[in-house]
């Protein structure tokens, strides 16, 4: 592409520091990136600074109560109590439902404190991570009440013959939401509440490694206003009271967020139901890349990738796992990478300076120790974080990057802080088709200084969020709509504007006048 100038001439004044070949390695980033201070998005946030105190002593105090688990007995209950109770929370007008979320908003605001402790003893969150994912649900209940209010009044239409067309959309009866538990609190609020203000009651199935926060958010719903036989809250395994759920007569709806594989199972389970055609809303994994030229500028990638593959342990659906760098620029990049790796923290989540916490239980860590194990025989090791001397922590893995020859090299999608880089030249379109080819389409990275070519690639890509010259992570809700195609799920986008619609029913009532 000849609008591309020389990867040579382009050099940002920290690689021009080191005489132009990059900082030596292992190097860290400059202070003001990685300083002493810290800075990330709850540090550098005055609101956190006031809340350290009661974020500490709610940590301090935090108690995981041990939570019932569901039999096929109680499924069976609560799926008649739903069923019976689903009409009268239907026919309330949706402001009345959409006050309901208000109300849950305020108050999950006003508990932030408690909420943060549950995320940092039962999810492993670090203060960062929780802050931002009980925001996360607030906004949800606060957008989705806003959605509401805009989209799902009666429509009239136009009478042509002189009649009355009314649209009106309405719940469709019991939907059932399974949930995971690496956004215990956002993910499980966004999909319950967005359930119920379109009209449905909502039996709710939190991940088992997150009954918790789950349960303090449903009694939470509860003393909002969300009636009693409009919410039931199931814990179980997905094997077991997930299937029974799924499987249920009465069930009108399904909205799953989790792994492709059991995606795929709940729709098989979906098909092979007598009766309604039940319709799944379904956000699944993905193969996640990040795309850098030569034009683009290193310290922005490598604060992009740091905060791409490895926040939240790389623990996001989102996160990048696969990135692919232009050999003009490659190592330069790699050695800014491994001096920034070097810097980060590792350890206690409810330390204020840990960058990257726990995983999430043994089962994860054991999977991601054997898959490093392989990736450290069949790849070139770039660099990794070094653990911490004698720490008490347990379940923790070192953010680790591996070179691969090709993009075909990545099959599976490994939940950890785990990154794969590639390299590549030539045409970057041929570059996307490959990553196209994964199947996956949940989020993708570009960093260039050429609109035009962003352009092009981001209309190339079969990916539902884009992120063009920053991070891909952390998607707000009503301003970065999210989920994915292919592989990587149904949609429509959760905190989008058109998710509301797939949660309901819809009449047109046609009166002749
Ligand atoms: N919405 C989150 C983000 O943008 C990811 C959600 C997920 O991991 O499922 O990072």
């Amino acid at each position: 592409d000849p609008s591309v100038a020389p990867a040579e001439l382009l050099r940002s004044p920290l690689l021009e520091a080191h005489d132009g070949v990059g900082p030596a390695e292992g190097l860290p980033l400059p202070r003001a990136l990685y300083g002493a201070e810290r800075p990330n998005s709850a540090g550098a946030d005055p609101t956190c600074l006031d809340s350290r105190q009661p974020l500490a002593t709610a940590i301090a105090t935090t108690r995981l109560d041990p939570v019932p688990l569901a039999s096929q007995a109680d499924v069976a209950d609560a799926m008649q109590r739903l069923s019976q109770g689903w009409a009268g929370w239907n026919h309330r007008p949706v402001d009345e439902r959409a006050a309901v979320l208000r109300r849950a908003a305020d108050a999950l605001e006003v508990r932030l404190p408690e909420f943060c402790g549950l995320l940092v003893k039962e999810a492993h969150k670090t203060l960062g991570d929780a802050i931002s994912e009980v925001r996360e649900a607030v906004d949800f209940c606060r957008y989705y009440a806003q959605q509401a209010q805009a989209r799902l009044q009666p429509q009239e239409l136009p009478g042509p013959t002189g009649e009355r067309n009314t649209l009106r959309l309405h719940g469709r009866g019991v939907f059932v939401c399974i949930s995971p538990w690496n956004f215990p609190l956002a993910i499980f609020t966004g999909q319950v509440v967005a359930a119920l203000v379109a009209g449905n009651a909502v039996a709710a199935k939190p991940a088992e490694q997150t009954p918790a926060v789950a349960a303090r958010m449903v009694a939470l719903l509860h003393e909002a206003g969300v009636p009693a036989d409009a919410l039931a809250l199931l814990h179980g395994p997905g094997e077991t009271t997930g299937a029974a759920l799924v499987a249920h007569p009465a069930t009108a709806g399904v909205c799953f967020t989790g792994s492709t594989a059991v995606a795929r199972t709940i729709n098989r389970a979906l098909a092979a139901k007598d009766g309604p055609i039940v319709p799944l809303i379904a956000e699944t994994g993905g193969l996640n890349a990040m795309v850098v030229d030569s034009t683009a500028l290193p310290e922005q990638v490598v604060d992009a990738v740091v905060q791409s593959a490895f926040r939240s342990a790389g623990q996001r659906c989102s996160a990048l796992r696969l990135l692919c760098l232009h050999e003009g620029v490659a190592d330069g990049i790699l050695a800014m990478l491994r001096g920034a790796m070097l810097e980060l923290r590792l350890g206690d989540p409810a330390d204020w300076a840990t960058d990257v916490g726990p995983v999430i239980d043994d089962e994860a860590f054991q999977n991601l120790q054997t898959q490093i194990a392989r990736l450290r025989r069949e790849a070139a090791l770039i660099g990794e974080t070094p653990l911490p001397a004698g720490t008490a922590v347990p379940r923790l893995i070192a953010p680790v990057a591996f070179e691969l020859s090709s993009v075909a090299e990545l099959q599976q999608e490994l939940f950890g802080p785990v990154l794969h880089v590639v390299r590549w030249s030539g045409d970057p379109a041929a570059l996307v088709a490959q990553i196209n080819a994964l199947g996956y389409g949940l989020t993708f990275g570009l960093q260039t200084r050429i609109d035009s070519r962003a352009e092009r690639l981001a209309a190339q890509a079969r990916i539902g969020n884009v992120y063009v010259n920053r991070n891909m992570i952390g998607a707000v809700v009503g301003v970065q709509p999210f989920g994915g195609e292919g592989l990587s799920g149904t949609g429509p986008k959760a905190g989008g504007p058109h998710y509301l619609y797939r949660f309901c029913a819809e009449q047109c009532v046609t009166i002749n006048t």
